[in-house]
């Protein structure tokens, strides 16, 4: 054999072996890549929670204060809070944009829009489409009228539609065979909303998630304030559904209904409009995971935890009704029993 032949036999065999090499490691690399793709497009959109809510007065008629606050988490992504001097329950409302509609989720605790521009803010800030606006759908993590009372604004306008917030509509608009088993999704175009069952608090409670920022959006399920109770079997099974659920699903941030603390974990009074050093808005999955075993533990008055405080005011208020019986059972004996030795000293 010639040399030019060994030589051309040889690299006939590295061409052959990078060749079955390539052919092996091929569909590895694919699917490596294939993979990395499919994480980076599962990744949840980053925003921005740096925000700094006005914190209310204790004397709202000496200073003026802006009713409804609007913090853009990212361009497709706004958290907007009602001002505590508006009302008291401080609420946090959120709009969510997709490329066909957008959701907003809850309306607040206010009614009048002279008060409280809330339609006339959302509709600015929804994107244009077909010579109109995006249409919106407005939903709610639940029926406390302070979660409602603004969707009587959004009743003139066309390209709107307002889900009643009561158990049945909720049901049915959602599609919930199964109520409160199962989960439901809501559509917005290049953005899917999951939507969790999650009474306890109330009947109809839901919470959002959104899977575009990876954020539960919980109502007054989860947040840094009072959860109240009125059912705690049904809250009980709710927070182990949710928790479920944020197993098999990325969650970044845990945003409610209302802010109630401060940043050493205290309670404002109920019905402050003034919260200097507010706690943050925004919960961790750790919170969530803490819930179920906070709430199998809950002695079915109050309990204090870092991030929350269970309460159940039915509870609280038969104990303070059984207290006041008591104390008057007691000065009707004690009133007696002065009389009976006032007559004894006196015959
Ligand atoms: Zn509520
Ligand atoms: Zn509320």
């Amino acid at each position: 054999m010639s040399e030019s032949k060994v030589k051309r036999g040889a690299n006939r065999r590295r061409f052959f072996f990078v060749v079955t090499g390539l052919n092996a490691a091929a569909p590895a690399a694919i699917s490596i890549f294939l993979t990395l793709v499919a994480h980076a497009w599962s990744q949840p959109v980053q925003g921005s929670l740096e925000v700094r809510w006005d914190e209310g007065a204790a004397n709202c008629g000496a200073t003026s204060h802006e009713p409804l606050q609007v913090h853009v988490y990212d361009p497709q992504t706004f958290i907007l809070r009602q001002s505590l001097c508006a009302s008291f329950e401080g609420n946090f409302l959120y709009l969510l944009v997709g490329s066909d509609k957008a959701l907003l989720i809850d309306t607040g605790a206010v009614a009048d829009s002279t008060q409280m521009p809330l339609a006339k803010k959302v509709l600015e800030l929804l994107p244009d489409k077909d010579k109109g606006k995006i249409s919106l759908l407005v939903v709610h993590t639940h029926g406390h009228l302070d979660h409602r009372a603004g969707d009587s604004q959004f009743a003139s306008f066309a390209s709107v539609k307002v889900v009643p917030a009561d158990l049945e509509t909720v049901r049915a608009f959602f599609g919930f065979a199964n109520w409160p088993d199962g989960i439901a999704q809501v559509e917005l175009g290049d953005r899917t909303i999951d939507v969790i069952p999650t009474p306890g608090h109330h009947p109809a409670h839901v919470a959002f998630y959104d899977r575009r920022t990876g954020i539960l959006f919980s109502g007054d399920f989860l947040m840094p304030a009072r959860l109240t109770m009125e059912d705690s079997a049904a809250y009980h099974a709710s927070a182990v559904r949710v928790v479920d659920f944020v197993q098999a699903h990325p969650l970044t941030h845990i945003l409610g209904g209302h802010i109630e603390l401060d940043t050493a974990g205290h309670a404002y009074g109920m019905g402050s409009h003034y919260h200097p050093n507010e706690r943050r808005l925004e919960l961790s999955k750790e919170d969530l995971l803490a819930l179920p075993a906070a709430l199998e533990g809950f002695n079915g008055f109050y309990a204090r935890y870092p991030s929350f405080i269970l309460s159940n005011p039915r509870h609280n208020l038969a104990a303070v009704a059984i207290s006041a019986v008591a104390l008057l059972i007691f000065i009707v004996w004690a009133v007696r029993r002065l009389l009976r030795r006032h007559r004894r000293s006196t015959a």
